[in-house]
C-alpha cells in the first residue's frame, strides 16, 4: 500500500494515520522526494482502504501488490516526465535523443560533438569520464578534469549532460557538472550506490543489469526512489546470453514490459544492446517502434579512432542519417498512441 500525505500535513494527523497502519499491522516507511510524501507500507491483512482514505492529511491511497512499489503503475497512472530544463525532457510522448561519445577524449573531440548536436537540434549529450572497462589496461577515461572541460563546453551551447557515475564518493565533486548520473550496466546492483543517488535530486538514468533480470532492474530504480529521488530513467541496454553474434541481446521486449509495469521513462541503448555499428540503426528504428521514451546512442567524428567501443559507435553523417529516419517514426507513432494506452 502507498498512501500520499498532504504537503502541509499537521503532526498530530500524521500520528493519526500512523495509528491507524499499525493497527491493521502494516509497517511504514516515510519516502519525501522532490515531489512529494509517501508512506510505503507492507503487511498481509486485508482491510478497507477507504478507512486510510478517509483520514484527515491523506492525499491518495492505493494498494501496490508488487514487490517495487514507488516505481509502479499501480499508485501512479501517469507517465513520470523528467524535465531537464527550457523544453528538454524525457517521457512526454516523444523519443529524447542522447547521443555523443562513449568516452569523453579530448577537448577538440567534446566541440566537435557538441556542434554536431547543436546543428541536429539534440539536446542531451552522453560522454564517460569514469569509464567501466573488462581490463585494467584500457582507457578508463578522463575523470573530473574531463567533465569539467564536457560541461564548459555543452552548458555554452545549452546542451544537457549524461555522464556515469561508477562510486558514491564522486558524486559531491561531478554534482555541479552534471544534468542526469548514469549508473552502468555493471552498478546495476550497487545499492550503496543507488541509496546514495537517491539522495541527490538530480535525475538519474538505470541501466539494466549484464544479466538483470527486468524485476531486477525495477528494484534498483525502487532504491532510488525509496531514498528521496524519484526522477528515475529505466535503461534497456541488452543482457548476456549465450549468443555470441553480438555483443548482447538487446530486449526490446522491456521497453512495452516496463512501461506497462512503471510510470517511468524507458529509453533504449542500441550502441551497447548489439554492439555492432552496422545494425545499430536498425535496432534504433525498433526501438523507436516499441515505444522507448530515447535513445541512448554513441557517436563519434571518427569512430575507428574512438578510445573505446569505436565497434559500436556511429559516425556523424551516419548519426544524422539515423536521426531524421527517427523523426519520421515519431510521427507514426504519434498517430498509434491507442498501441501504448
Ligand atoms: C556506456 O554507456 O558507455 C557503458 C559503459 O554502458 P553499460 O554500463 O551499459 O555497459
Ligand atoms: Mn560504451
Amino acid at each position: 500500500m502507498i498512501i500520499q500525505l498532504h504537503p502541509e500535513i499537521a503532526a498530530a494527523q500524521r500520528s493519526r494515520i500512523g495509528e491507524t497502519v499499525a493497527q491493521f499491522g502494516y509497517d511504514a516507511k516515510e519516502v519525501i522526494t522532490q515531489h512529494g510524501i509517501y508512506w510505503v507500507c507492507v503487511g498481509t491483512a486485508g482491510f478497507d482502504i477507504r478507512r486510510i482514505g478517509a483520514l484527515a492529511g491523506v492525499k491518495d491511497v492505493h494498494r501496490v501488490d508488487a514487490a517495487n512499489k514507488l516505481v509502479s503503475r499501480l499508485w501512479k497512472v501517469e507517465d513520470t516526465i523528467i524535465d531537464l530544463g527550457n523544453t528538454i525532457r524525457i517521457g512526454d510522448g516523444s523519443c529524447a535523443l542522447m547521443a555523443g561519445p562513449c568516452s569523453v577524449e579530448s577537448e577538440e573531440q567534446v566541440a566537435d560533438t557538441v556542434a554536431f548536436l547543436v546543428q541536429q537540434n539534440v539536446k542531451i549529450m552522453r560522454g564517460g569520464v569514469f569509464k567501466p572497462r573488462s581490463s585494467p589496461y584500457a582507457f578508463r577515461g578522463l575523470g573530473m578534469e574531463g567533465l569539467r572541460m564536457f560541461a564548459k563546453a555543452c552548458r555554452a551551447a545549452g546542451i544537457r549532460i549524461i555522464t556515469e557515475v561508477m562510486e558514491q564518493e564522486q558524486i559531491d565533486a561531478m554534482y555541479d557538472y552534471v544534468d542526469v548520473f548514469q549508473v552502468g550496466a555493471r552498478n546495476a546492483q550497487n545499492f550503496n550506490l543507488l541509496d546514495a543517488l537517491g539522495k541527490t535530486d538530480k535525475p538519474v538514468l538505470l541501466k539494466r543489469g549484464l544479466s538483470g533480470t527486468i524485476d531486477e532492474l525495477l528494484a534498483a530504480a525502487e532504491y532510488v526512489f525509496s531514498n528521496g529521488n524519484e526522477q528515475i530513467i529505466l535503461c534497456e541496454r541488452g543482457i548476456r546470453t549465450y549468443e555470441k553474434a553480438y555483443r548482447n541481446t538487446l530486449d526490446l521486449n522491456a521497453v512495452p514490459v516496463l512501461k506497462e509495469k512503471s510510470h517511468l521513462p524507458v529509453v533504449v541503448d542500441p550502441s551497447h544492446g548489439i554492439g555492432l555499428r552496422a545494425h545499430v540503426p536498425h535496432m534504433a528504428l525498433a526501438a523507436v517502434m516499441a515505444g522507448a521514451d530515447g535513445l541512448l546512442l554513441e557517436i563519434h567524428a571518427q569512430p575507428e579512432k574512438a578510445l573505446s567501443d569505436g565497434q559500436q559507435t556511429l559516425s556523424f553523417a551516419e548519426a544524422a542519417s539515423l536521426f531524421s529516419k527517427i523523426k519520421t517514426l515519431e510521427m507514426v507513432r504519434e498517430n498509434w498512441m491507442d498501441l501504448w494506452q
